[in-house]
């Protein structure tokens, strides 16, 4: 297995970055085109709910862990500092809550496994998986 991290500031910019890297070792791990489009909405689902949802600014720097095996990826998204100090300068999301609903279905419609869950400091963690 696998594994490779990125550590990233919560800025909505930065989210193609995630879905560039995403795309290219879901590639690598075999996936088909519409599973790597499934694995991107859903990563990008999770790294919105992690650094933006419910908060009033974008998290200061937040973790994705992909574990990479013949027969799946996990991808674990979690809040890494309990700073959400990054202004909301473009409101990409000013239905917080709402879009934080659509945002759980659609990473549960579009993954195997979800959990989701907070750490020992009480921050945000979704775990999901997806078979190959
Ligand atoms: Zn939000």
């Amino acid at each position: 297995m696998d594994t490779l991290k990125f550590e990233i500031p919560g800025k909505p910019e930065y989210l193609r970055m995630v879905r560039l890297a995403i795309s290219s070792v879901a590639a690598t791990a075999g996936f088909d085109v519409e599973e790597i489009d499934d694995l991107k909405n859903a990563v990008c689902e999770a790294c919105k709910n992690v650094s933006c949802h419910g908060f009033s600014g974008f998290s200061d720097l937040y973790e994705i862990e992909l574990k990479v095996d013949p027969h799946y990826m996990q991808v674990t998204v979690r809040d890494e500092c309990d700073r959400h100090t990054l202004e909301k300068m473009s409101q990409p999301c000013r239905r917080c809550p709402q879009e934080g609903d659509l945002g759980v279905y659609v990473i549960e419609s579009l993954m195997n496994q979800v959990e989701f869950t907070r750490d020992e400091h009480g921050r945000k963690v979704i775990r999901m998986l997806k078979e190959v």
